[in-house]
């Protein structure tokens, strides 16, 4: 097993970010998607998806819908060797609508519960592990946990001012060569 990970966000990373991505007719892998992680596993580095996936606790979808589609989306990624090894979400907002996930917890991204669950977890070194994202809050907790390798892709305007100490790829294959 081996003892390193890309952390990889997922709305704006590994699918179109329509905003509140929640049912499969919403969900477009980002061309190069499957390369890019079929590279990345090729060069040993276990997949390991952190989303933050507020949409549920807004009350936009259902945690079953999120389970759904990730279902999907790791059934097409299989076919292409390219599935996450790990899958991680944060249903919660401290104002959400649905009280069952109002909470003000760890998980949720800038936060670095999913990251510290991980790399438990799966006993890896964070030195040796990777984290890209859109946004400069999927980078900080991977940051705060060791992660030195840290991946703007595809990122929204002004996220790199954020992320200074962040390289800026235009998407996630051209990352995915350089590791
Ligand atoms: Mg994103
Ligand atoms: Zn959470």
């Amino acid at each position: 097993m081996p003892s390193k990970a890309v952390f990889l966000d997922r709305d704006g990373v590994i699918n179109a970010d329509r905003g509140y991505v929640g049912v499969l007719d919403d969900f477009t892998f980002l061309p190069g998607v499957k390369e890019a992680l079929a590279l990345m596993r090729a060069r040993g580095y276990l997949l390991i998806l952190c989303t933050n996936q507020s949409g549920i606790a807004r009350g936009r979808y259902l945690m079953s819908d999120f389970e759904r589609t990730t279902a999907w989306m790791q059934q097409d990624l299989a076919l292409h060797g390219a599935a996450f090894d790990a899958v991680y979400a944060c249903p919660h907002h401290p104002q959400a609508q649905v009280e069952a996930y109002r909470c003000r917890c760890r998980c949720r991204k800038p936060l670095p519960g999913m990251f510290e669950r991980a790399i438990a977890g799966f006993a890896l070194d964070p030195r040796e592990c990777a984290a890209a994202g859109d946004r400069a809050r999927d980078l900080e907790g991977a940051a705060a946990c060791g992660v030195r390798t840290l991946a703007l892709v595809g990122a929204q305007p002004g996220e790199a001012e954020k992320a200074p100490q962040a390289c800026v790829f235009p998407d996630l294959l051209s990352f995915a060569k350089t590791l």
